[in-house]
């Protein structure tokens, strides 16, 4: 794993100190004080959820970056796994063809590619057989990380509703070190900036070693020897 910055912080150099993160932050975890030049994410508050990061159109908001360590992982010599989110497709809409994407991952170095949405069809059938043994209570959903930290910061008093389950991307990282063994290398890729503090509480199973976001895959694709039209 990458050493524990942030997992979102304001790069000051490029901070014009336009306060549009301020402004979409859903959880008041960015500071302004008079006698700071710029803002400052309060990491105790926020629950990584990448609003501030689409809203600031200098490019200040930045999140910890794994590119390097992956490409360590991927140089390793150990058989490594991606794990893709199934909403690769909207994301990398200049592909047309989504038959495409292993091929193009695999010319990274990863030896497999499986996608998220097993996951989540073992999720939804967890799912359901809570919800049958439920029994009046409500319950969150524990899918998404920025939610689980949601709860656990600002509404501690309604972590016992959320869903004891993990979530579909962990349920993958789970059946594939079953499937090829515990001394695979895992690296998640998807959309979600919180994965990688989501991958942090299963550090000690090494279920996953890395997380890129679409952005650092599409850096990693750019500096690569692959082509579109190859
Ligand atoms: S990632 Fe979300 S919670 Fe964290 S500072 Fe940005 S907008 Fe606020």
């Amino acid at each position: 794993m990458t050493n524990r910055k942030p997992v979102v912080y304001i790069n000051d150099e490029r901070c014009r100190n336009s306060y549009s993160c301020v402004r979409v932050c859903p959880v008041n975890a960015i500071e302004v004080k008079p006698q700071k030049e710029h803002p400052y994410i309060l990491p105790n508050r926020c629950i990584g959820c990448g609003l501030c990061y689409v809203a600031c159109t200098p490019h200040a908001i930045e999140f910890r970056d794994s590119l390097e360590h992956v490409k360590k992982l991927l140089s390793s010599g150990r058989k490594t796994v991606a794990l893709i989110e199934p909403s690769i497709a909207s994301e990398f809409d200049d592909i047309t063809d989504y038959r495409k994407f292993v091929a193009m991952i695999r010319s990274l170095g990863f030896d497999y590619v499986h996608e998220d949405s097993f996951g989540v069809d073992l999720i939804a059938a967890a799912y359901a057989k809570l919800f049958l043994k439920a029994e009046g209570k409500y319950l969150i959903t524990a899918n998404c990380p920025s939610i689980v930290k949601l709860v656990e910061k600002f509404h501690p008093e309604l972590v016992s509703n959320l869903a004891p389950l993990v979530s579909p991307i962990i349920a993958t990282a789970m059946v594939v070190k079953k499937l090829y063994g515990p001394e695979v290398a895992t690296v998640q890729i998807g959309p979600c900036i919180d994965a990688k503090d989501e991958a942090f509480i299963y550090e000690s199973d090494n279920l996953i070693e890395g997380v890129l976001t679409f952005v650092e895959l599409r850096e990693l694709l750019t500096n690569s020897k692959f082509r579109k039209d190859s």
